[in-house]
């Protein structure tokens, strides 16, 4: 009986605690200095797993994971607390505008140190797009400052659904990318992924504009390399054009116009339109939502011009193709950017969005052949056609025939087939290993394309452990 009566004056005083607690916000705090010791465990442990490969001279996107939580102030007003993403917040007489969030991880961390450059209440939650990376801490902000009006794209509120509804999807898919990933999408607490209602929605092509402080803000509605739900926000009086992902993580580079981890297509035309938009504004600094700011209103024009020609150019070379009717795989092969037109591809590659333009206007039928209309794949008839080809051994020795001469896709198509039959041979095994190390080394001599090694570098994980076993 003693026990009991403890054990609800316990219960009570923690009900109690916590009303009092959230009363005064210190409940709120709390959760914050919780939830920022935690992430601050998350990200070391991300960055130890991504490792900058030292065979790359270029700036890659794994560089992210690697950038320490900080605040600066890039421009009068304007602070910035980095990371994986940043959130940058802008000063005025009459309240403070938050533009992004970065990624919930270090949500917690990014408000304390932008709380501590500049107190004060937030008026405005800008958000660039509907990315995890982006939004992360709106509802760390909103807690505290719940009339905050929170601006999107007309279509941000789309990105999120679909984002949330196949969330499993591609959350496995990502976690193959990026094994630093945890096996489940976080369920509860702040970092759940959605749940953001705007309250203010800029359509593409609309501008919502509003002055604080004697500051102009616009909010400019441009779809982007990074979903067709992009907003920027754009200081005309300081030539400040804070981009989010507008221009994808780094600036400059061939837009991803479709991601390997999947999602939806981004319309190259759409995006051409938009960089006309923003060119015309001539900003003098870029702040974008991953990296540092760029200044320099020439060099940034030029970059700019660079990258709406290169997407127009991607997407005529692609058209003419198709008119003329090449394969969609002769097209890949033949389309490269010129000299005057070279882009990093570290994010978005030329190969992958010539396939996605191609298919964008044309679908999935590539009219080779009637087997393509029905489920049943080739695949499905590798271990009999292994068989019929002599088995496992003759295709391991062909397999090694295509590494010397340096086919390494000649190579897997050899390997598949083989292991098709027989997933533990251990030559074929061996042979993938080869191969896939092969197109690694290829795929960072050619700019390191995020997506791509992270792909090679899983199934060489996964190949290693099948040697193992
Ligand atoms: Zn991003």
């Amino acid at each position: 009986m003693v026990n009991v009566l403890k054990w609800l004056g316990v219960l009570l005083l923690g009900i109690v605690l916590g009303y009092v607690l959230r009363d005064t916000g210190l409940s709120r705090v709390i959760d914050e200095r919780r939830a920022e010791a935690v992430g601050t465990l998350a990200s070391s442990y991300i960055a130890s797993q991504t490792e900058l490969d030292d065979r790359t001279d270029v700036k890659t996107v794994a560089g992210l994971q690697h950038i320490e939580v900080g605040v600066d102030q890039p421009a009068a007003d304007v602070f910035r607390a980095s990371g994986v993403g940043n959130t940058f917040l802008i000063r005025t007489a009459e309240g403070l505008v938050l533009f992004d969030t970065g990624l919930a991880t270090q949500a917690a961390k990014h408000k304390r140190l932008l709380q501590e450059a500049a107190a004060g209440e937030i008026t405005h939650i800008v958000l660039s797009h509907s990315h995890a990376d982006h939004i992360g801490g709106t509802k760390f902000w909103l807690a505290e400052f719940p009339d905050a009006t929170v601006v999107t794209h007309a279509r941000f509120h789309e990105g999120q659904r679909y984002l949330k509804d196949l969330e499993r999807h591609f959350w496995s898919r990502n976690r193959l990318l990026y094994t630093f990933m945890p096996e489940e999408p976080p369920d509860s607490g702040m970092n759940v992924y959605g749940g953001i209602t705007p309250d203010i929605e800029v359509t593409e092509g609309a501008v919502y504009a509003f002055t604080l402080g004697g500051i102009r803000f616009e909010a400019i509605a441009a779809a982007g390399a990074e979903g067709d739900d992009n907003l920027v926000l754009w200081l005309p009086e300081q030539r400040l054009l804070f981009s989010g992902d507008f221009f994808g993580p780094l600036f400059p580079m061939v837009p991803n116009l479709f991601t390997l981890r999947g999602e939806k297509f981004r319309d190259p035309l759409a995006y051409v339109r938009s960089l006309d938009k923003l060119i015309a504004l001539e900003p003098e600094i870029v702040l974008p939502s991953h990296f540092d700011p760029v200044s320099g209103g020439e060099r940034i024009r030029q970059d700019m011009r660079r990258m709406r020609d290169a997407t127009q150019f991607i997407h005529d070379q692609t058209v003419a193709g198709m008119n003329r009717g090449d394969s969609l795989w002769q097209l890949m092969r033949d389309i490269q950017l010129p000299p005057e037109l070279a882009l990093s591809q570290g994010h978005g590659k030329v190969s992958w969005n010539v396939r996605s333009i191609w298919e964008h206007y044309s679908t999935w039928f590539h009219f080779e052949s009637t087997t393509e209309l029905y489920p049943l794949q080739v695949r499905e008839l590798y271990p009999d056609i292994a068989e019929l080809a002599g088995g496992s051994q003759t295709l391991a020795a062909r397999a090694r025939q295509s590494l010397e001469a340096g086919e390494p896709e000649a190579a897997l198509h050899w390997i598949e087939l083989g292991l098709a039959g027989q997933p533990d041979h251990r030559e074929l095994l061996q042979a993938r290993l080869d191969a896939l190390n092969q197109l690694l080394d290829r795929a960072y001599e050619q700019g390191s394309n995020y997506s791509e090694t992270g792909w090679l570098k899983s199934r060489i994980t996964a190949t290693e452990a099948a040697l193992a076993f």
